[in-house]
């Protein structure tokens, strides 16, 4: 049975929650934020370039890439911070009960971390990585969105998904806030 969830739940390359557990997380913890007045962060990672990784080291090299930038991942937030694949290289980090300050703190620091490390590849060179982060925001000091209106998951993915699309555009391996 143990075995049954780790399959249903997580993503079989890089052991972080697949797309559905993602949102299945994020959820409870988006809800007991609203329940309990406390704020809730989303980010949305997209590794920069991924297509032109595959290309040009191949789709074992790209493997490699995935697990390298979910190992830099894992240092730069807490245990109890919601990593999920969303995507072939898009990536989530739900963050409970931390504001917008606290959001970009670590966007920035996850930014950062994967800049700094370098995919060492079964086979083939070293190469490195740079990642692009929208980051979205709920609280209930957010007047705009009282409770009834506050978003939900999928929302407040969008929104991340905006500001990461305008990181891209202005660059690559920047942060951008919704
Ligand atoms: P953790 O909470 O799972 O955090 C894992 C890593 O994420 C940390 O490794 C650090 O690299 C990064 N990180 C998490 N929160 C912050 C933060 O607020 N600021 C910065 N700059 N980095 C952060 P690190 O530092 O080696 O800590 C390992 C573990 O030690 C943490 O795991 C946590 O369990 C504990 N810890 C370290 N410092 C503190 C602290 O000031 N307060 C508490 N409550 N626990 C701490
Ligand atoms: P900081 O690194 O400037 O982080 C400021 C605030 O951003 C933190 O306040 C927290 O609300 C949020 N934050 C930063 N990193 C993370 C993270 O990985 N996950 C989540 N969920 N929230 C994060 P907080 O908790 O009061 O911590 C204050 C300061 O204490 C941090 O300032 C940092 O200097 C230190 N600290 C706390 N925990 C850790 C830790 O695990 N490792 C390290 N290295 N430092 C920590």
């Amino acid at each position: 049975v143990a075995e049954l969830e780790v399959l249903a739940t997580r993503d079989s390359l890089t052991g972080v929650a697949n797309l559905r557990h993602f949102h299945h997380l994020a959820g409870l913890e988006l809800d007991h934020a609203r329940r309990m007045g406390r704020s809730f962060s989303l980010l949305a990672l997209d590794i920069d370039h991924f297509k032109s990784i595959n290309d040009t080291w191949g789709h074992a090299a790209g493997d490699d890439a995935l697990k390298a930038f979910v190992a830099a991942c894992r240092v730069a937030i807490r245990e109890y911070d919601i990593l999920g694949r969303i995507g072939g290289e898009e990536f989530a980090v739900a963050l409970p009960n931390t504001g917008i300050d606290g959001a970009k703190v670590i966007g920035e620091r996850l930014r950062r971390q994967v800049e700094e490390m370098v995919v060492r590849p079964a086979k083939g060179d070293v190469f490195d990585l740079t990642v692009s982060v929208g980051v979205a925001y709920w609280g209930p000091s957010d007047q705009a969105t009282p409770e009834a209106v506050a978003p939900d998951v999928a929302e407040l993915l969008k929104q991340a998904d905006a500001a990461l699309y305008r990181a891209k555009a202005a660059g690559r391996n920047r942060v951008m806030i919704a």
